[in-house]
């Protein structure tokens, strides 16, 4: 059986805007913040707000203090009037796209215009549209409810940005041959329409259509509609707990889409379950999938990564083949990773369910594995010297040091830096420069000489490190946002971030070609150039086809370090 997540599952501009403000706000003041009703329909971002103390407004009260968010619905003029009156501090989250057909109605209810809305009049979305009617809305659902309004003199059309194409097809058709005086504006959100395009084809070419998104949801709740008219059979569910799996039994494909509200998390999580329930009808394939799942959740494969990727820089370097410095970068990155995953299990939950489960599991074995390999490095390096030892103790004190509260509370900043941690954007840079040591000078200390290609061999590491840790922090943007975490892409975006990464790789290979150029064996350069170039194609299949799993992703990207060692030890 094959499973495919739809490419335009989960947030949507208009929500990734809304959930990024709250974060935002709530990462940067103590003020109370509430969003004045629910930000989002859904049930799971809900839950995660209130979790970090961001409480929801029902009623607007006569007095109030702190931040209010206006949701990414939007709500009608006088509400948020009434909020500013109140006194709160009012931050607009309402989508751009919303934004714009509130404007259309406003500027002709200026003019007197009668406005009719298709969609539901219960919705939120239109119950602020509505607000900006100045009492001459009118919402409908049906055509036979449009064709029973009076005929005005003049009158706007407009869609709920969430609305069936089909059904506004229609009634575009009708205005056009019996009130071909109103105006009529398309007004349906271009990513319904990517949706429900989508869902359409998933449903023609797969036996069954997941459609994961809250029940309050417009948007999910009519993609599973769309799903429904199709031959597909079409299962609606809230959270993954209600995945019946023994009903997909039958099914030879299954294709797993999402509304905009619904978050990644919970799309993996659906994915995960309908693939382990796969895995047990396949025992082979299941077999081998357990075994790569375990080598990444215990950093297994990244500690032989980085040893494969020392070895490769020792060559780089003209150093003596040795294993030696190779076992001490996968102990160092294996203690190191470890202890970081243990403190990150909070991001986890949102970023990898299942690792941070099993971190929460097996915590104190986990944490004593690391401490056991931690130290195993550290005396290897004392067998080959003094220097490696003390520089090597030195960024292990660090790696330690990164989760905790060192730095006394309101020192030179009003953000709140207490941990190395805190300080934006310093996971990649300091992973980065952590594995640059390891695997490159650390090695050349030992020898007690500069080799000339020392510089080549550290900006390689450095510059495949950057890449990798950048990448997963942006496949992991959303729950470290809701973890507090500023990580480089969050600092720059992820375009910026994607940008950055190619920059960085590209520069990798020019710089493989410039030391080819002077002198590196040519096989050895184009071995190694390998290397930063398979990483350009997955980055790339990543951006452009969702349909490879996160999982399948990092298993191919960690990988790709062993091919490093592999590779030079061919010649
Ligand atoms: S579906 Fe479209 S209109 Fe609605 S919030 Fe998302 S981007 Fe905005």
């Amino acid at each position: 059986m094959k499973i495919v997540i739809a490419k335009t599952a989960g947030f949507c501009m208009g929500v990734r805007r809304a959930v990024d403000m709250v974060l935002n706000a709530a990462n940067q003041t103590d003020a109370p913040i509430y969003t004045y009703g629910p930000l989002i329909h859904n049930p799971q971002v809900l839950e995660m707000l209130e979790t970090k103390g961001i409480s929801r407004l029902d009623t607007i009260p006569q007095k109030g203090t702190g931040m209010v968010l206006i949701r990414a619905h939007g709500v009608p003029p006088e509400d948020e009037a009434a909020l500013k009156t109140a006194g709160f501090t009012v931050l607009n989250a309402t989508c751009p796209r919303v934004i714009k057909v509130q404007k259309i109605i406003g500027k002709y209810a200026e003019k007197g215009h009668a406005t009719i809305i298709i969609g539901d009049k219960k919705h939120p979305e239109v119950l602020g549209l509505l607000g900006y009617a100045k009492a001459k809305g009118h919402a409908v659902t049906t055509m036979d409810q449009l064709k029973a309004l009076p005929k005005f003199d003049n009158a706007v059309v407009v869609a709920q940005t969430t609305q069936n194409t089909a059904v506004y097809d229609q009634v575009k058709t009708w205005c056009a041959a019996h009130r071909p005086h109103y105006q009529v504006f398309d007004t349906i959100c271009g990513s319904t329409e990517r949706r429900q395009q989508e869902v359409r084809h998933l449903a023609a070419t797969h036996d069954a259509v997941i459609v994961v998104g809250g029940r309050q949801s417009g948007n999910t709740k009519r993609l599973a509609q769309v799903a429904a008219e199709t031959r597909a059979v079409a299962i609606h569910i809230e959270s993954v707990s209600e995945i019946d799996v023994t009903a997909l039994a039958g099914f030879r494909s299954i294709a797993i889409t999402a509304g905009a509200s619904t978050p990644n998390w919970v799309i993996t999580d659906t994915c995960s379950r309908v693939a382990r329930h796969l895995q047990k009808q396949r025992p082979v394939a299941g077999f081998i999938s357990e075994i790569q799942d375990c080598l990444l959740k215990t950093n297994l494969l990244l500690a032989l990564g980085a040893g494969s990727l020392t070895y490769a820089c020792s060559v780089i370097q003209q150093l003596p083949r040795t294993m030696i410095h190779a076992a001490i970068a996968m102990l160092y990155v294996f203690s190191m990773q470890v202890i970081n995953n243990i403190f990150s299990v909070k991001s986890d939950t949102y970023n990898h369910p299942d690792r941070a489960v099993f971190y929460r599991r097996y915590r104190p074995v986990l944490a004593a594995l690391a401490l056991s390999a931690g130290g195993a490095g550290l005396y290897l390096a004392y067998t080959t010297g003094v220097m490696s030892f003390f520089i090597l103790l030195i960024m292990s004190l660090l790696g330690l040091s990164y989760n905790l509260k060192i730095i006394p509370q309101g020192f030179g900043s009003a953000q709140q830096i207490r941990r190395i941690k805190d300080i934006p954007g310093s996971k990649t840079i300091l992973i980065t420069m952590a594995w640059g040591i390891v695997t490159t000078i650390l090695p050349a200390v030992d020898t007690r000489s500069m080799p000339a290609w020392h510089t080549v061999a550290f900006l390689y590491a450095a510059g495949l490190v950057f890449s990798r840790t950048a990448f997963f922090d942006i496949v992991a943007i959303q729950g470290d946002r809701i973890a507090g975490r500023e990580t480089l892409p969050i600092l720059l975006g992820e375009k910026k971030s994607f940008v950055l990464i190619r920059c960085v790789l590209a520069g990798v290979m020019v710089l493989l070609a410039g030391a080819w150029l002077t002198g590196l064996p040519f096989s050895l350069s184009f071995l190694l150039a390998v290397v930063p170039g398979m990483m350009l194609l997955l980055i790339h299949f990543f951006e452009k086809d969702t349909q490879i799993s996160g999982t399948q992703m990092e298993f191919m990207i960690e990988s790709s370090f062993l091919l490093t060692g592999l590779a030079v030890a061919l010649l």
